[in-house]
């Protein structure tokens, strides 16, 4: 049985000071949790911060982007070798933020997801549909696509340790969450289609839902059988409400 995933991605949300002050707040509601796992993203000023704070608990730290390069001329960019370091565990990758604002291709998400797995570190893959696309009928094409292009590179062994989180990017920011039939359809079709590639590794991938998920209607998409937990953006700021998300998502 997959372990459910719960990723706050606090964007940049933040200070030191206040990511001090949430982990205060909801470690001790995220410690002893079973059938879950949890995962904080904060900015990168914040993440050595965080990692000390949560430094012998079993929540982990993740950042929210990477430069697919090791080292170099690259003014304002991260490797992931350098987030290995301040001890992520985890990397959000494609986020439609950096897809939309920020020139992520899928080309370039693909080379950011296989920097990931060169440095140890798992990637949360984000794929989704605009309402665009959706409204032509093209969000099984679009999310097969991403997937494709982004695990092009992938060997079934680091497919069994990916994470994928399924962003209708109209549901983003938006408080307009999918249903959890419709997130449950197509997180179904993102494991078919890696089935089809890797064959039973995709078994093990973890896929999750994101786009307004919060407290309020966390267990509709928990429920769902192809749903494995949780990207939260949101929602993951406030300690108490991102602890009860957490707990509703334990198998
Ligand atoms: C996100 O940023 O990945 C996200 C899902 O945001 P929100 O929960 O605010 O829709």
């Amino acid at each position: 049985m997959r372990t459910p995933l719960v990723a706050a991605n606090w964007k940049m949300h933040k200070t030191r000071a206040e990511a001090t002050a949430f982990v205060e707040a909801a470690l001790p509601q995220l410690t002893g949790l079973d059938g879950v796992e949890v995962v904080v993203c904060p900015a990168f000023t914040a993440l050595e911060t965080v990692g000390r704070l949560l430094a012998g608990s079993a929540v982990r730290l993740g950042a929210q982007n990477l430069h697919w390069e090791r080292e170099g001329a690259f003014t304002g960019e991260v490797s992931a070798g350098m987030l290995a370091e301040l001890g992520c565990t985890y990397v959000i990758v494609g986020h439609s933020e950096r897809r939309r604002l920020f020139g992520d291709t899928d080309e370039r998400v693909r080379r950011k997801v296989r920097a990931a797995f060169d440095a140890g570190l798992v990637p949360i893959l984000c794929v989704g549909e605009t309402l665009e696309e959706r409204q032509a009928g093209q969000t099984e094409s679009r999310v097969a696509g991403q997937v494709a292009v982004a695990t092009a590179d992938l060997s079934a062994d680091e497919v069994a340790h990916l994470v994928v989180a399924y962003e209708p990017v109209w549901a983003i920011g938006t408080g307009q969450a999918a249903t959890g039939q419709e997130a449950n359809r197509v997180i179904g079709l993102i494991r078919q289609h890696l089935r089809h590639r890797f064959g039973p590794a995709a078994d093990a991938v973890r896929i999750q839902y994101g786009g307004s998920v919060t407290a309020r209607n966390a267990a509709e998409f928990f429920s769902q059988p192809e749903v494995d937990g949780a990207l939260v953006g949101g929602a993951s700021l406030n300690p108490h409400e991102f602890a009860a998300i957490t707990r509703t998502a334990r198998r």
